[in-house]
């Protein structure tokens, strides 16, 4: 029986153990422990196809750059590359990483609010595709650098439009408000300003609208946005910019299985169900642009630019499932909202006012926590669970989940009261420990933001790749990864 989280030929069912890419889930949980990232290279490549579609609705090239910061570990980066892609970095480590395993400078693009002078200085050396800029402060310091290094800088300007799209407050990233990126009038006076300088090649403009939008159409808007800036700065300095960078932000569906899809509140089913084909965004986003370009006198502008998108998300995400293991178990009243409130009565008084719940929640403590999945804390966000030994089963159970760490907040389901998330989670009857369980979509912003916390040691990371060949890509920590760093 086909199950609603079913990927053919990704996530499939076989003895009723789950399966990845043709490898038993359970099997690794055996062979390398819980809890245990398991990424598909076939997905990450059907990914990256996917969103290079993108190249056949434009006029021109599209260069994919994947956002490291979704998940680096280097066998993960290794794949990404393996598949022709291009890498967008945020930090001095991370494009250290990016050469160390291969990437070329022209392959790379660098982001930040917050660039130190070893990472500028790193960038271009490397002679990089393009650093973008997120002040004019920061721009200067480019200058500096260039002329110190005695090389070009490529330089992007990162632009605030104010576009604001329905997903998750925390993802914004286009708004005055935000932090990031320049005003385009601070844009347009650099352009006049610095077109002539030996040490800058000012070649694009950039925007990126956030993560995980639900709409299509705030591509068209960005791209039209970004347009009338390329324009205005052709006709107030003369300079044909080389690139037009789109940002990412594609969603992924995290609700497709839809069982609990009706327990989420409006605004949060409808950002985790998101779902559009990036290269259809594009497409409207092109079409509008060259339209109105080509009325306006302006197509030659098109002529000669690249378009960048730098999706992290929409690459690694569903490419990735955790494996846990149910820890302990136990039972609690459910929460029927009485209190005992303390009204001077007597302690006989109280208890007969008191009525103890009929009913109890079955609670599993899992070895998954935020520490590994930090979104899950701090966005309420929700990634799909099922039994990775029981996958055919039928899922009707209601359980309450949560995580090993000391922190209430350490649970499956919305413990601030605002039922973001559902407050149980649907298993097959009977769950006991031992049982293995898989989190699914965990590919992105999951490792990338764990942490050691309460002691516990970083999990591994297998990579499952085409023929069913799995390679270990990451081993897990050991007690000295802990003090490491320790003096
Ligand atoms: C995080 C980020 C991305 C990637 O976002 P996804 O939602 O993972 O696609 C792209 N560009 C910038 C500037 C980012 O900060």
């Amino acid at each position: 029986m086909l199950q609603g989280w079913d990927i053919e030929n990704f996530l499939e069912v076989k003895n009723n153990r789950l399966h990845v890419s043709g490898v038993d889930a359970v099997e690794l949980s055996e062979q390398h422990g819980t809890p245990l990232f398991v990424y598909s290279e076939p997905r990450i490549r059907h990914n990256i196809e996917r969103l290079k579609k993108s190249a056949e609705v434009i006029d021109c090239p599209l260069k994919l750059c994947y956002a490291a910061k979704a998940m680096s570990t280097m066998g993960i980066l290794r794949a990404i590359k393996d598949a022709r892609c291009d890498i967008e970095v945020n930090s001095g480590g991370e494009l250290w990483k990016a050469l160390k395993v291969g990437f070329t400078g022209d392959q790379i693009i660098f982001n930040g609010t917050s660039k130190e002078d070893w990472e500028l200085r790193m960038a271009v050396e490397n002679e990089i595709y393009a650093i973008q800029v997120d002040s004019l402060y920061e721009l200067s310091l480019i200058e500096q650098t260039a002329e110190w290094v005695g090389k070009k800088a490529n330089v992007s300007l990162r632009l605030v439009p104010e576009i604001e799209t329905g997903t998750h407050s925390g993802l914004q990233t286009a708004l005055l408000t935000s932090k990031f990126g320049m005003m385009p009038d601070e844009a347009f006076a650099a352009f006049r300003d610095l077109k002539d300088s030996p040490n800058l090649n000012l070649c694009g403009i950039h925007l990126h609208i956030g993560s995980q939008n639900p709409e299509p159409h705030a591509y068209a808007e960005a791209f039209k946005m970004l347009f009338a800036s390329m324009r205005r700065i052709y006709e107030e300095s003369g300079v044909t910019l080389q690139h037009i960078n789109l940002g990412g932000g594609f969603p992924v569906n995290y609700l497709r299985d839809a069982t609990q899809k009706k327990e989420f509140p409006d605004e949060q089913r409808e950002m985790f169900a998101a779902d559009f084909e990036p290269s259809e965004a594009i497409r409207e986003a092109w079409s509008k642009v060259k339209n109105s370009a080509e009325q306006s006198g302006h197509a030659h502008l098109l002529e000669n630019l690249t378009l960048l998108v730098e999706p992290g998300r929409s690459i690694v995400a569903d490419a990735g499932i955790c494996l846990t293991t149910v820890r302990n178990a136990k039972q609690r009243p459910v929460d029927n909202g009485q209190r005992i409130i303390d009204n001077g009565q007597s302690e006989d008084e109280k208890l007969s006012t008191f009525h103890y719940p009929l009913s109890t929640d079955n609670w599993l403590l899992t070895d998954a926590g935020f520490n590994i999945l930090l979104s899950m804390e701090t966005y309420k966000w929700y990634y799909h669970l099922i039994s990775a030994e029981r996958a055919s089963d039928k899922h009707d159970t209601e359980y309450k989940l949560a995580g090993p760490l000391c922190d209430g907040g350490d649970v499956y389901f919305d413990h601030e009261g605002q039922n973001r998330l559902p407050e149980h989670r649907l298993l097959p009857a009977d769950v006991q420990p031992g049982e293995v369980l898989a989190l699914l979509n965990c590919g992105a912003y999951s490792l990338a933001q764990a942490s050691q916390y309460n002691g516990r040691f970083l999990p591994p990371v297998v990579l499952v790749k085409e023929g069913g060949e799995t390679e270990l890509v990451r081993r897990r920590e050991k007690f000295e990864d802990l003090i490491g760093s320790d003096l």
